[in-house]
């Protein structure tokens, strides 16, 4: 080597070396990292330095990955708070200042991962010429940089997915970051928990190891969870600009007046001072984290919550109105939105529904008269079946809907006789054809119906769905997991002649999630069940609509929700869940029938009415022998 450097090209040498052969500077936290070297790629600052203060939270969450002894960091909180952004500081600084090998975990291979690394850190790394130059070096070197693997010199950056064991069976891993953990997949087939497949790959760096776990929670006892209550439970205390008192942020001192979410503000709690958003996202400077936990047996973890009401990018505004539009859907009986608003906002856990309270002779002592000769009381405007098929009988259920999805439960019964032979079947063709008497004065035929053609008898309940499918009779099977309440069709061939029948899959966890919350309305409206004063609406009814519950078992730390039977018998549940299905599959506009109802009862002259049909034959009790002799 005969050039002699120059000295600026001396100083660099020197820096480079320094920096590989040399630990970090002991002074240099990873907040004053990302303030000296991380250029913002994203959002209105991009193109500017970071800067920890513009949400001065997130020093303390990157920054607790170097306090002595401590091996894991959980953050459980809402979205909105910069998560992505720590992530990407927090493995920047170990590529410039802690070498080692990194493992990045999404919940997904695709899209997840590959958009962390496309749109999150490989920008990053471009912009920023501290990084830039560690993975330049490495390049010229080894051409293995790919989406998912970044070489730098001193290691190199894996991103993987959860759903996918090979993108996280690598090499061992010093730092592991594993983001939103409450979405990975519980297990992966043959391989185990990926949360435990994760965590193996740091054992060989033992007490060296650094895990950030981040997500928002979704089920008490969810993995976030489980991990915050395992550490030392920290939140961010911010002093009150009245009286100084230093609190966290609560949702229960936020408070607004006339359902106007313009007028929230959060109140401190020692002295009631009402802090506006400025004020609000003024006093974060002046913040900082304090243990609630700080005795905890294992002082290798530290946890960490965070909720929307730090994020300098939110206002209290947003936060009531979206809590106010889950409120409105929760009270019509739909608590998805309030779930996802708690989750996501709050960043606290919901408790798995359960079915508490929604307790049999509660269902009975809210029996109410539908009025004398009367089938269908006056909200009712579309009948529908739900038959459940057992070997030695039929079970029925007859629902009436109205405007928002109020409904009635109209009649129900046992056809009795061996389902491999014709009778029953024939049985619940001549339901089919019973007319139910309105309180307007008009009769309201069976307008669907929806019966289960899985596991029982299942050639028999075909055949019957083609003979009646000019009447609206679906096959319907029900498949657990995240899927809508009705499916598309998938036609069925089945017989000798191959004939077709379509067959409709029914989402039975969101069915029965939304009937367990409506079941727990306690006053008429949107969503609610009536249940009317009669012989078949009896315990044995009550007790087989609150027959499932939600529970949540523990299996090596990992959290398995299914519905669970508490009484041996659901069949009604079942047929509510059939003849619900039916409806949905019609899609009528409920409240344009109603209406439509009303005039024609209005052009009926009453007198000269026919006469209401039989409401049902002898056959049809179902305190005769079934129910009795099983029950
Ligand atoms: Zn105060």
């Amino acid at each position: 080597m005969t050039a002699i450097a120059s000295p600026s090209q001396v100083e660099l040498l020197d820096r480079e070396v320094c920096a590989t052969v040399f630990p970090p500077p002991p002074d240099l936290t990873i907040s004053e990292f990302a303030d000296r070297e991380i250029i913002v790629t994203t959002g209105p600052l991009a193109g500017t330095h970071w800067q920890t203060a513009f949400a001065p939270y997130q020093a303390g969450i990157m920054n607790a990955l170097l306090e002595p002894g401590v091996e894991i960091v959980v953050v459980c909180g809402s979205a909105q708070w910069g998560k992505t952004a720590c992530a990407v500081c927090v493995v920047a600084y170990h590529m410039v200042h802690d070498p080692s090998p990194i493992l990045v975990v999404e919940p997904t291979v695709d899209p997840m991962a590959k958009d962390f690394s496309r749109n999150r850190l490989k920008p990053v790394i471009e912009a920023s010429p501290a990084l830039k130059a560690r993975v330049a070096k490495a390049r010229s070197r080894d051409a293995a940089n790919t989406t998912l693997a970044i070489q730098f010199s001193g290691g190199d950056v894996a991103i993987g997915g959860a759903n996918s064991a090979a993108s996280l069976a690598a090499r061992s891993r010093r730092l592991l970051v594993l983001d939103e953990v409450d979405r990975y997949p519980k297990e992966l087939p043959g391989e185990g928990s990926t949360l435990a497949i994760a965590f193996k790959r740091t054992q060989a760096y033992r007490r060296r190891r650094r895990i950030l776990m981040l997500s928002s929670p979704t089920l008490r006892g969810g993995p976030i969870d489980t991990w915050f209550h395992r550490g030392d439970q920290r939140y961010f205390h911010v002093p009150c600009p009245g009286c100084g008192h230093m609190h966290a942020f609560r949702w229960e001192n936020v408070r607004w007046t006339d359902d106007d979410p313009v007028t929230a503000r959060l109140h401190c709690p020692a002295c009631d001072y009402a802090i506006d958003d400025a004020e609000r996202v003024a006093i974060l400077a002046r913040g900082e984290w304090r243990a609630t936990k700080p005795d905890r047996d294992d002082r290798s973890i530290v946890s960490l919550h965070l909720w929307e009401a730090y994020s300098p990018l939110s206002s209290l505004r947003e936060i009531v109105t979206v809590f106010l539009r889950a409120r409105a859907a929760q009270k019509a009986g739909d608590r998805s939105e309030m779930h996802t608003w708690i989750n996501t906002t709050l960043g606290e856990p919901v408790e798995p529904d359960d079915g508490e309270g929604v307790e049999p002779h509660m269902l009975l002592l809210r029996r109410e008269p539908y009025g004398q000769d009367v089938d269908a009381p006056e909200g009712v405007c579309a009948v529908t079946l739900g038959v459940d098929v057992q070997d030695d009988r039929l079970e029925y259920l007859v629902v009436g809907a109205g405007p928002d999805e109020e409904t009635w439960l109209l009649d129900r019964g046992v056809l009795p006789g061996d389902t491999s032979r014709p009778e029953p079947w024939d049985m619940l063709a001549e339901l089919l054809d019973v007319e139910y008497r309105h309180a307007l004065g008009v009769t309201l035929p069976i307008l669907a119906t929806g019966v289960d053609t899985a596991g029982h008898r299942t050639s028999e309940a075909y055949d019957f769905c083609h003979r009646k499918a000019a009447r609206r009779v679906f096959a319907m099977i029900g498949r657990d997991g995240q899927r809508p309440i009705v499916s598309s069709p998938a036609p069925r061939r089945w017989g000798r002649g191959a004939r077709q029948v379509p067959l409709y899959t029914i989402g039975v966890d969101s069915a029965k999630a939304l009937f367990v919350s409506r079941l727990a309305l306690t006053e008429a409206g949107p969503g609610y069940v009536h249940i009317p004063h009669a012989d078949w609406a009896d315990e044995e009814l009550a007790a087989q609509l609150t027959s499932e519950r939600l529970v949540t078992r523990w299996h090596k730390g990992v959290p398995d929700t299914f519905w669970k039977k508490i009484r041996p018998r659901n069949e009604m549940l079942d047929a509510y869940i059939l003849a619900y299905a039916a409806l949905r599959l019609c899609n009528p506009k409920l409240d344009q029938w109603a209406e439509a109802l009303r005039q024609r009862a209005a052009g009926t002259d009453a007198q000269l009415a026919p006469p209401p049909p039989p409401r049902r034959a002898p056959w049809l009790s179902p305190r005769r022998g079934w129910l009795g002799r099983r029950g």
